[in-house]
């Protein structure tokens, strides 16, 4: 069976077609400037050369056309019509509490989608347009929404309360969420299957580290904490988000700087972390490079980074009273050889030492720790794309 899996943002909207039997990626591709002058398609059939089609885009709606008639086309198609389509899998950034799984998308669950636009108001309401779109254009194949928040929702009000008046919890609903839980599932899950263990019968701390950034807590297979939490901006640096500061900084800067509150939160999400504190990149690489070239900014940047992530895996070992292994994903864990050797050296107490030999891998599978370490360390790169999948799958079966 084909599932399209489809990750619309505001002016954007990604997608792969995969085969649920051999988990094969058929076809993905990007849809840019939906909206806006310049609209491009760029659309890559598995063992075909990319192809890029440059064509107004005015909505989703065509949008999701072009990727359709992509899918089917003659030349750099992968399916004869929509119908091999089995269902759509849309990724959906906020489930507030409403959602603790994925769901089969009716209009009921649209609606509570909707009701949760408040808590992310970039991206749910872009995802509705997706997923409007294509129900528009396939109204016969079912459909399912994975929630980047649903696997956190195990965690106890102990995690996720704030030290707040309470009735802004019963109120608005604040509270820590997590994101990346799509991520954070399918690393724990993996890093148990590599090591031949049940995670049901595990600690796992996961380090999604991209560049936006968040580190977990699995206890025998449940989230019971995470590092972001309202909203993707707090927990660990990244790499144009803050992660944890003092709140009261806010107001500070404000009051100095005369910047309103939206602007502050602007300062925060896109012009702070390893970007605001070298000044050379968010991107992880150039930040390096311009460290090993003497740049003293850079270099505290980077070893402020790896210390608030050291500091979120102290903190989840003594939440679980103890763990099993500790896995690194995304951008900068599954590719930064240096990186890991850094966070690693925070991590002696806990009896695992990393293998240099080992750890010179890029987003492969693999244990990174000497063997017999206490407590394995492994680089798991993640495919969220294949989970959705997969989600999709066994909710229309
Ligand atoms: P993601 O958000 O998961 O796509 O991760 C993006 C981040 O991964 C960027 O900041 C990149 O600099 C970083 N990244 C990718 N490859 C490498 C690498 N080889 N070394 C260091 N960082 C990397």
């Amino acid at each position: 069976m084909n599932i399209l899996v489809i990750n619309c943002g505001s002016s954007s909207l990604k997608y792969q077609l995969i085969d649920s039997d051999s988990e094969a990626v058929l076809a993905k591709g990007l849809c840019e400037r939906i909206g806006i002058e310049g609209s491009v398609l760029t659309h890559t059939a598995a063992g075909k050369d990319k192809v890029v089609i440059e064509t107004p885009m005015p909505t989703h709606t065509t949008a999701v056309k072009l990727v359709i008639d992509a899918l089917t086309d003659a030349n750099h198609g992968v399916i004869n019509s929509v119908d091999e389509i089995a269902a759509v899998g849309h990724r959906i950034v906020h489930g507030g509490e409403k959602f603790t799984s994925s769901a089969i998308i009716t209009d009921e669950v649209i609606k509570n989608i909707e009701e949760c636009s408040d808590l992310a108001p970039l991206h749910n309401p872009a995802h509705l347009i997706g997923i409007n779109s294509c129900r528009e254009l396939m109204p016969n194949v079912p459909m399912v929404a994975v929630f980047d928040t649903a696997f956190h929702q195990t965690m106890p009000e102990k995690a996720y309360l704030y030290g707040l008046p309470y009735e802004y919890y019963e109120k608005y609903k604040v509270r820590r969420y997590g994101f990346h839980g799509t991520s954070h599932d399918y690393v724990s899950a993996r890093a148990a299957e590599i090591l031949g263990k049940k995670r049901e019968d595990m600690k796992i701390i996961v380090c999604h580290l991209g560049n936006g950034g968040s580190v977990s807590a699995v206890d025998h297979g449940k989230c019971v904490d995470t590092s972001m939490g309202l909203t993707p901006l707090q927990g660990i640096i990244m790499g144009t988000r803050s992660g944890d500061i003092d709140p009261a900084i806010c107001d500070f800067i404000c009051q100095k700087e005369g910047l309103t509150s939206q602007e502050m939160n602007n300062v925060l999400n896109k012009k702070s972390g390893v970007l605001g504190m070298s000044g050379v990149s968010s991107d992880f690489r150039d930040v390096e490079a311009a460290a090993k070239e003497g740049n003293k900014r850079a270099a505290n940047a980077l070893d402020a980074y790896y210390y608030s992530v050291a500091k979120y895996i102290g903190a989840y070992v003594a939440a679980m009273n103890g763990v099993d292994a500790i896995a690194f994903t995304a951008g900068v864990g599954e590719n930064n050889i240096s990186g890991r050797v850094e966070i690693a050296k925070y991590l002696g107490y806990l009896g695992t030492e990393i293998d240099t030999e080992k750890n010179n891998v890029r987003g492969v599978d693999a244990v990174i720790s000497k063997d017999g370490s206490k407590v394995a360390l492994l680089c798991v790169p993640t495919n969220e794309e294949l989970a959705i999948a997969r989600q999709t799958l066994a909710l229309i079966k």
